[in-house]
């Protein structure tokens, strides 16, 4: 039996794979298998090796109950590992709550989605807010599968994002918050600092770099406590249709079928500008802004997280290496240049000219420093910009793609100090990843005194957790 993840990047072949139905048939499972490697799975929306395994998978999808508790003016949930977001979303609204945090989608499980680091935009991501994670695992004295309820100090900061690597994680206990609406509109500008200046206003707001037009679209947000517009549905509608369908069909067309960099060029410049409608001001419940259909069409996708101060040179950075990256005749500035030179990726920038043309916009979130260990937000005294690098490329043709996000995450890491996001394409090696993460030798040490026997790693985290910095 083989699965593959939604980009088809990752083939999964486990000796064995069950769905259990409950927390003692998770226990069984595992000391059936005692001494083998085991892997929990969400719903394979990620890219990234965290995925890979080829013992025994686990699909939690049946554990997927909700229980919503009022805390003060608060609320927390406990909710089984596999339950979806939607589901979650949907069970948390009847109790007038909702996630504090969310990224672009809702398909993705609770675990699957914590385990990566998942996040929107304006808040810290999802992983931050657990309060508790009750995970499945071997006791070392007896050798049998027990259950741990993880709830303070380093092993909770671990549960927050552990690319599975702590055990099977069973349910948790997420801070959730009241329902609030969600006021959005967008402008236009050709100035970093007007985005950034109005996040005092919107502090919820996401922006889109528009390759080869080089403005950026703002997608300003902020909570509302007005009434849900009346034109929230035609808002809704238009969504749907234009942006998540009709855009997402032109581009496409564009890249699967025209294959005209030229014309994907020009449709940057001056027509992908024509779906946005600006400044029309809409509210609506903040579960139906927030998210939108981009599961609707598959893609592959790196992101990568770089501190606030470094955001204004990274974007700068970025729209060179994309001129270099999809015309023969383009060159990087002075100061980039002397850049590539310094960290001695010449080489690699040559390979790259004229091999990869970027078809879509760049979506940029800004994400609150998180309180995990490893989750690409943590810690830091300041916000982190994920910078988004998607294609629309048909499977068997993404080696551009492949050159080009391998040679961005090598020297953005080395020069804006970038993190590649977990749950996304991640090419740099163990320990250039880890060497990003101040805290990660806590992390490694979580990880091997809950797993000291590595059962529940795969090639990728054994690598990550035997790497030296
Ligand atoms: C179209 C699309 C849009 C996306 N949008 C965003 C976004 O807006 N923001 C963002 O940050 N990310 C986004 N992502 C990435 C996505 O949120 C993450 O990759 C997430 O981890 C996927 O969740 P999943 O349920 O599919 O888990 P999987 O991809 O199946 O698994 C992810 C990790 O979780 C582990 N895991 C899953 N379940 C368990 C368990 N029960 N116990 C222990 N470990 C477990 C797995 O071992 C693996 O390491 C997007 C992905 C896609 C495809």
């Amino acid at each position: 039996m083989h699965r593959k993840n939604f980009g088809r990047n990752r083939v999964l072949q486990p000796s064995a794979a069950y769905t259990p139905a409950n927390e003692q048939e998770v226990l069984e499972i595992l000391d059936r298998h005692r001494g083998q490697s085991i892997r929990a799975v969400g719903r394979l929306h990620s890219w990234s090796e965290a995925i890979l395994g080829d013992g025994v998978q686990l699909d939690l999808r049946r554990l997927d109950d909700v229980l919503l508790e009022q805390d003060g003016d608060q609320f927390v949930a406990t909710v089984g590992a596999g339950c979806q977001i939607k589901r979650l979303l949907k069970e948390l609204n009847r109790g007038g709550a909702t996630l504090h945090s969310l990224g672009l989608i809702s398909v993705q499980t609770i675990a699957g989605a914590i385990s990566t680091g998942t996040h929107g935009s304006g808040r810290n991501s999802m992983s931050h807010y657990v309060e508790e994670a009750r995970l499945a695992r071997y006791d070392e004295s007896t050798g049998k599968a027990f259950i741990d309820e993880l709830s303070a100090g380093d092993p909770l900061l671990a549960a927050r994002c552990s690319l599975g690597s702590l055990g099977i994680i069973l349910s948790v206990k997420i801070r959730c918050r009241p329902q609030y609406n969600v006021q959005e509109h967008f402008t236009e500008t050709r100035r970093l600092e007007d985005v950034l200046d109005a996040e005092d206003s919107y502090p919820l707001q996401q922006f889109f770099f528009i390759p080869w037009r080089w403005s950026y679209f703002i997608q300003h947000r902020c909570e509302d406590t007005g009434k849900r517009s009346f034109l929230a549905k035609l808002y809704r509608i238009y969504w749907l249709g234009v942006m998540d369908y009709g855009m997402h069909l032109k581009i496409l067309f564009l890249e699967r079928i025209l294959r005209s960099r030229r014309m994907i060029r020009f449709t940057f410049r001056r027509i992908i500008s024509l779906f946005v409608i600006r400044k029309w001001k809409v509210t609506d419940r903040s579960s139906s802004m927030l998210v939108m259909k981009h599961e609707a069409f598959r893609h592959i996708e790196i992101e990568l997280f770089v501190p606030r101060d470094q955001l204004a040179e990274a974007l700068r950075f970025t729209k060179e290496v994309i001129e270099v990256a999809g015309k023969k005749d383009s060159a990087l500035s002075e100061v980039n240049q002397r850049r590539i030179n310094d960290i001695g990726m010449q080489d690699d920038l040559d390979e790259l000219q004229n091999q990869y043309g970027q078809h879509y916009p760049i979506c940029v979130r800004r994400v609150l420093p998180d309180d995990t260990l490893i989750s690409m937000a943590s810690g830091g005294g300041q916000d982190w910009y994920a910078v988004s690098f998607i294609s629309y490329a048909r499977p068997a043709r993404r080696s551009g793609f492949t050159l080009f996000s391998r040679f961005m995450a090598r020297s953005m890491s080395q020069l804006f100090q970038a993190r590649p996001h977990w749950g996304k394409i991640n090419p740099l090696e163990a320990g250039e990843l880890t060497s990003l993460y101040p805290r990660f030798d806590t992390f490694r040490t979580v990880c091997k005194t809950l797993d000291p026997q590595g059962v529940f790693q795969n090639e990728w985290t054994t690598a990550l957790l035997d790497a030296n910095d």
